[in-house]
């Protein structure tokens, strides 16, 4: 009978891990939406969505489910799922590992602001700054909320209710052109770039159009999470599978 491999889903990374497991017919794939984004990219395989009520609810879901390997691919910054995810392998004795990529590192020159939270980050920006905000719709609200500073907030999906002047939204799905990233910076006349440390090289044109065009970036820092496995690519990530599910045992 196929092993039953349940992915956390929410990333390009995750997609591309399923596509890859789903192929092989020894695998029967389930990917987890949180369900929050109307119309998600879909992953191969199987989907399922919304959350599965705490730790507790899903070490409930991977035993009832006979799920044999648990692969938290979420976003770097849902630190929530994460430690979730960590809890109810523990309890249900299903192993467990992480994909999460490498985080980026500043280079020599770039002028990179640290900041521990999206508030933090809101804070630091100085009255009259012009930010280009990357870090989408959930956190945006203490960047709105300053309104002696122009905020140009990026993402997928917008917000419920248009956002004060001199505040505005763009929507956009990345990937996104350096040529591209540097022309809106310029056009816009942007100070500062707001962005969570999400890695790879999807969304990482806007830190080399920033050194490019002199823009500051506040970085918010990724949360820590539960100490497990990680893997830093999707091959990677497909060589712990292949371990795991063979017995090889898992833990950080
Ligand atoms: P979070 O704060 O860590 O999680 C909050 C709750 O949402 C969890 O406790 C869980 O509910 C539910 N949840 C989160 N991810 C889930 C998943 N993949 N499947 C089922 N339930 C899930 O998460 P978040 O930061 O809001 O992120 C939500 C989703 O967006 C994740 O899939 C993540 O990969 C994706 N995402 C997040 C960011 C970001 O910056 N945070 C960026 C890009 C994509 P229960 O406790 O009820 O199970």
């Amino acid at each position: 009978m196929a092993k039953k491999i349940l992915i956390l889903g929410g990333t390009a990374d995750a997609r591309e891990l399923a596509e890859a497991l789903a192929a092989d017919p020894g695998l029967d794939v389930t990917t987890s939406l949180a369900g929050r984004t109307s119309a998600p990219a879909m992953p191969s395989g199987t989907v399922r969505s919304g959350g599965f009520g705490g730790a507790s609810g899903l070490a409930a879901h991977l035993v009832d489910q006979d799920i044999s390997l648990l692969i938290d691919a979420t976003h770097a910054y849902a630190a929530r799922m994460s430690t979730n995810a960590a809890q109810a392998s523990a309890v249900a004795a299903v192993p467990c590992f992480r994909l999460e990529r490498p985080p980026w590192l500043a280079r020599e020159g770039d002028d990179w602001i640290s900041a521990a939270s999206p508030e933090a980050a809101a804070a630091v920006l100085p009255a009259k700054a012009r930010a280009l905000v990357t870090i989408g719709r959930q956190q945006i609200g203490p960047f709105l909320a300053r309104l002696d500073i122009t905020v140009l907030a990026r993402m997928i999906e917008g917000l419920d209710s248009k956002p004060l002047a001199p505040h505005r939204i763009m929507l956009a799905r990345p990937p996104f052109a350096l040529e591209d990233e540097v022309l809106l910076m310029r056009t816009e006349h942007i100070t500062h770039l707001v962005t969570k440390n999400a890695g790879g090289e999807i969304t990482s044109p806007k830190l080399e159009a920033a050194r490019t065009t002199g823009v500051q970036i506040v970085m918010i820092e990724r949360p820590d999470l539960p100490d497990l496995e990680t893997a830093r690519s999707v091959e990677q990530a497909i060589a712990i599978a292949g371990r795991m599910l063979a017995g090889g045992g898992y833990g950080p």
